[in-house]
């Protein structure tokens, strides 16, 4: 069985097995250039020929011209030059051309970036204008109605990459009747899912893009209507009809020609119906693994094979963690950057509340899903829900209370929490205001009570009578730093197990706490976790083969049956991925827990080696290093991590 289920299909797919297949014939057998007159590029042009013919029929292109390019956003970019030269030619001819570029709202990127592009390129001054969709995500058709007489091109899609909302191409067609302006759709997430008769439509021009539909990437199709006007992007040796110079990809042509024989023999792909009943099994799994789960498009006006949502209190960071640690490949429905998840835009334009366009996971595949795979998908998604569930990350879930210290990061800044098990009591310290619906749900699905809330900027909300202060059987010290900062101590059996000095320096704590108790700072740039008056005083060299590769990993566990791995990923990750690494348990201790296990690692007489990892060897790597700087010698972690080191090519699924 594979370890994983790629459900990420509207960003790309894999290629087609027959696809490959012709692919390696014609770079093989039939390597010839279609331009060359002898028999060899006579094979190659006869190829040509013949799937431009498969795709004209399939997409009903008439006498229209249909040209083979690198894939959608160059097909994007020929439609815009194309549109915009013809807008200038009629306008120095003192034709009335209209002086709106109108595009939707929810277009993809390359649609609204080409048009600046090519309109500030060529001096034409036109203005772009932002057509409005619906809470739906259709076009909003009476603001459209609303420009169209000062339209002189306009630029919609067929369905939606983010939501899949398939547009009302009759609709906007209506509206433009009688309307000189060009018009352009973006058809890239339409091919192999809905029908197209594009020479029966007022369509002007049509891209698409192979790799969405199980081509490889760098081959694509443009479609032009018989008299739109057209001009080249790529001039040259002339191929494709003078229309796109540069010999062309024959190994992408020969696999798309392979995907779009598939798609005409029609037993390859699911049928709409299969595709609608897969989706509906997906949203109800989903919706009953993750309590509260909204979906964020009407799936009746959407793709079959695309289902977009949030959940109420969990980042799409957060569950796409978790779908990864379960093998579910998903994607934010929003452009990620690693730390903070941009909004979506398509769903902002959607009017849908903040929370769910900041928040939002696609799930897509494409038509050659089958049954297995969907029931697999089902299964894990059930997993992954059950995973946050006791990790305490579902609204009203109970987990097993957590206990000691906990670090919470936002911004670069930490937030700690010291918390009690036994008494069910919890301080928090420099608490954060991005953080607050946070530690209030975790507290409240743990029944805890806030005892405290400390600032080490201010000490007023101290609410001990003297220095000392009881949460639960734990005892913390206030202790001053100087004129206006304060430390909070957390007293262990002989020494201070803790100290949390938010902007102090190490060396302030000097004399106040032992080489070895844990300096807990307020911020990311002091250190990513903590330290100690220890730690500050080791070279780098403690720090030097750190790494581990597969093959070391696997030397090191012979070597030493009693090394203990640990999975520094979220519980909820940890909780998700039923495999082990080289088959072995591994200890669950996120990151935001190292703090407070290490204080036990460091305390045990029987130092085990420890082995780090976590999907990608960046949370890992932090944690090795700081147990190595707290001197922890034996520690060590996975390179590259679970993702990349190859060991979760060895990993034994679990029953
Ligand atoms: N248009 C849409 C709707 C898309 O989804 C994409 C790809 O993400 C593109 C255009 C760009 O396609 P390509 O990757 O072929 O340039």
């Amino acid at each position: 069985m594979s370890t994983e289920i790629y459900l990420d299909g509207n960003a790309t797919t894999a290629v087609l097995p027959a696809a490959m297949q012709a692919a390696l014939h014609m770079m093989g057998e039939r390597y010839g250039n279609p331009s060359s007159t002898h028999s060899t590029g006579m094979k190659a042009k006869a190829l040509l020929d013949a799937v431009r013919a498969r795709a004209a029929r399939l997409l009903g292109t008439g006498n229209g011209r249909l040209m083979f390019n690198s894939g959608a956003t160059e097909g994007i970019q020929t439609a815009v030059l194309s549109a915009l030269c013809a807008i200038r030619e009629r306008r120095e001819r003192g034709e009335p051309v209209g002086s709106l570029l109108v595009y939707g709202a929810t277009e993809h990127k390359a649609v609204p970036e080409s048009l600046a592009h090519w309109n500030r390129l060529l001096g034409l001054n036109l203005t772009l204008h932002k057509l409005p969709v619906g809470h739906d995500g259709r076009h909003d058709l009476a603001a459209l109605r609303a420009v169209v007489n000062d339209a002189a091109f306009v630029c919609t899609m067929a369905a939606n990459n983010e939501t899949g909302i398939v547009s009302d191409i009759e609709g906007i067609a209506a509206v433009l009747a009688g309307s000189p302006a060009l018009w352009m759709v973006d058809c890239v997430q339409a091919l192999g899912k809905l029908q197209l008769d594009l020479a029966a439509t007022r369509i002007d021009y049509a891209p698409f893009s192979g790799h969405k539909l199980y081509a490889p990437k760098g081959i694509g199709m443009l479609y032009v209507r018989e008299d739109a006007p057209f001009t080249p992007l790529i001039m040259g040796g002339g191929q494709e009809s003078g229309q796109r110079s540069g010999t062309e990809n024959m190994a992408g042509v020969a696999a798309l020609g392979a995907v779009l024989a598939a798609l005409e023999d029609g037993t390859t792909f699911r049928t709409h119906a299969q595709l609608e009943q897969f989706r509906n099994r997906l949203a109800e799994s989903l919706q009953k693994a993750l309590p509260g789960l909204a979906f964020n498009a009407p799936l009746e006006l959407a793709l079959p094979t695309t289902l977009n949502f949030s959940v109420p209190g969990l980042s799409s960071k957060e569950l796409l963690d978790v779908f990864d640690a379960a093998g579910v490949r998903v994607s934010a429905g929003s452009a990620c950057s690693a730390a903070k998840a941009a909004p979506s835009y398509v769903l902002d334009a959607m009017g849908l509340p903040h929370w769910r366009s900041s928040s939002a996971v696609r799930l897509s595949f494409g038509p050659l899903a089958d049954e297995a795979m969907i029931a697999d998908a089902c299964q894990r998604i059930a997993r992954c829900g059950e995973a946050l569930r006791v990790s305490g990350m579902l609204s009203g879930a109970a987990a097993a209370p957590l206990d000691g210290v906990v670090q919470l990061s936002v911004n670069g800044a930490h937030t700690w929490l010291v918390l009690d098990a036994a008494g069910l009591q919890c301080a928090v310290i420099d608490p954060q205001a991005e953080l607050a619906e946070r530690i209030n749900a975790l507290l409240k699905a743990q029944g805890y009570t806030l005892a405290a809330q400390l600032s080490t900027r201010d000490g007023s909300s101290w609410p001990a009578q003297d220095d000392m202060l009881s949460i639960g059987r734990r005892k913390l010290r206030r202790v001053p730093i100087g004129a206006r900062k304060l430390a909070y101590l957390l007293e262990g059996a002989a020494q201070a197990s803790h100290a949390f000095i938010g902007s102090a320096q190490p060396q302030d704590l000097v004399r106040l706490v032992g080489e070895d108790t844990l300096l807990c700072p307020g911020q990311e740039a002091c250190q990513p976790c903590c330290t100690s008056l220890r730690a500050e005083a080791q070279d780098a060299s403690c720090c030097s083969g750190m790494e581990l590769d597969s093959a070391a990993l696997e030397a090191l566990l012979r070597q030493h049956p009693d090394a203990c791995l640990v999975d520094v990923r979220e519980a909820y990750e940890h909780a998700a991925d039923s495999a082990a690494p080289m088959g072995r348990a591994a200890l669950s201790v996120p990151l935001s827990r190292l703090a407070g296990e290490a204080a036990n690692w460091l305390a045990s007489e029987r130092q085990p080696p420890l082995v780090f990892f976590c999907r990608s060897g960046k949370r890992s790597e932090k944690a090795v290093e700081c147990m190595r700087r707290l001197g922890y010698r034996a520690a060590w972690h996975l390179e590259g991590g679970l993702a990349l080191s190859g060991v979760a090519g060895t990993l034994a699924l679990a029953a």
